[in-house]
């Protein structure tokens, strides 16, 4: 049962949501739906099949006065342990497509996940999405953060993103006009849910392009403590620094609170060793970026996002 312990209705709204067949669950535990595999519960998490779905559900949302977050795969935030007194909508495998709109160009949904838009690309024959193989968010969480690995980014191939406007309009922008830069869009100020977009890549052969695609998924499973829950690279690159080296200089590999502990295989992770809460992660987080601030003077700022 939801729980109306709140002071939103998530209970009508997710009353709702299944009177539209929206897939709807009240109270479900973020640790579910985030890649840290922490985090408590949210009023109701729902997944629309389509834009048009999500229309509903958001105008609703409103309707009820109800606040929302959108969720890609969750591998880039962190919730904390009391939850979320909100509504998450996540734009995942149920809004998932790829398509080829001319030679070089493919047009795809922000629910894709990356790793089937780069083995779309390479049934096709595209070449520039390799970096993104091994990334395990959706297009949209991509475009979002930008992503980027391997010396690409996002940004190198997005041509242009749909969105709907916090007035519920959908429009098509220009990746320039998305403004994409080192783990930043637009989009992380604008309100805008990214529905979908397009990417222009470059004819190569599928031999080398697989080749490019196995190299860095290999690099990835050699150097990532991809065996633990995490959310990847923990803090942003300092200019001119690697957070890694720093973080190991300062002798915090191997560091634990509780189940949370600097990855001994790459000190860039925090990854859950084990039964990790999210105060935990984010207590061992504090601990580092003071320790590398006064022992190095850089300053650390977290790549994971903390939805509250
Ligand atoms: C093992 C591992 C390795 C990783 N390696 C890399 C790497 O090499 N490079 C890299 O850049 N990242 C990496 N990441 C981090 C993460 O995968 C990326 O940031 C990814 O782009 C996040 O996508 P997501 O769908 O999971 O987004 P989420 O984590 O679900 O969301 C991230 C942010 O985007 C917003 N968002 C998501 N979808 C939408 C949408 N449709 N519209 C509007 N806002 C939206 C959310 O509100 C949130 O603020 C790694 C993570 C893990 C766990």
């Amino acid at each position: 049962m939801v729980n109306m312990n709140t002071s939103f209705n998530f209970q009508e709204l997710y009353n709702y949501a299944k009177s539209i067949s929206c897939d709807a669950v009240a109270n479900e535990a973020m640790s579910l739906n985030t890649s840290f595999k922490t985090g408590g519960p949210c009023g109701v998490r729902l997944s629309p099949d389509n834009s048009e779905q999500l229309i509903l559900i958001l105008n609703k949302a409103r309707e009820l006065g109800i606040p929302y977050v959108i969720l890609g795969n969750g591998t880039n935030v962190l919730v904390p342990d009391e939850g979320i007194n909100k509504a998450v909508i996540i734009v995942g495998d149920k809004m998932s497509s790829a398509e080829l709109e001319d030679d070089n160009t493919i047009s795809f949904s922000a629910g894709t996940n990356l790793a089937v838009l780069c083995r779309f690309a390479l049934e096709n024959s595209l070449s520039g999405l390799e970096f993104a193989f091994g990334i395990p968010g959706t297009c949209g969480g991509a475009v979002y953060m930008n992503a980027g690995a391997y010396g690409g980014e996002m940004k190198d191939v997005l041509t242009e993103v749909t969105h709907l406007t916090p007035d519920m309009k959908i429009e098509t922008i220009s990746a320039k006009a998305a403004d994409l830069s080192y783990r930043h869009s637009v989009y992380k100020s604008n309100g805008c849910i990214i529905l979908g977009g397009k990417v222009k890549l470059a004819k190569d052969t599928q031999d080398a392009i697989k080749a490019r695609m196995n190299d860095f998924l290999g690099r990835r499973k050699d150097k990532q403590p991809l065996e633990y829950p995490s959310a990847g690279s923990t803090f942003k690159r300092p200019e001119g620094y690697f957070a890694g080296a720093l973080i190991e200089q300062c002798n915090l590999k191997g560091k634990s609170v509780g189940g949370a502990q600097v990855s001994e295989k790459h000190a860039g992770f925090v990854i859950n060793k084990g039964g990790a809460t999210s105060s935990d992660i984010l207590s061992l987080i504090e601990l580092i970026s003071k320790t590398v601030k006064e022992e190095t003077g850089v300053t650390l700022e977290p790549e994971v996002i903390v939805l509250r």
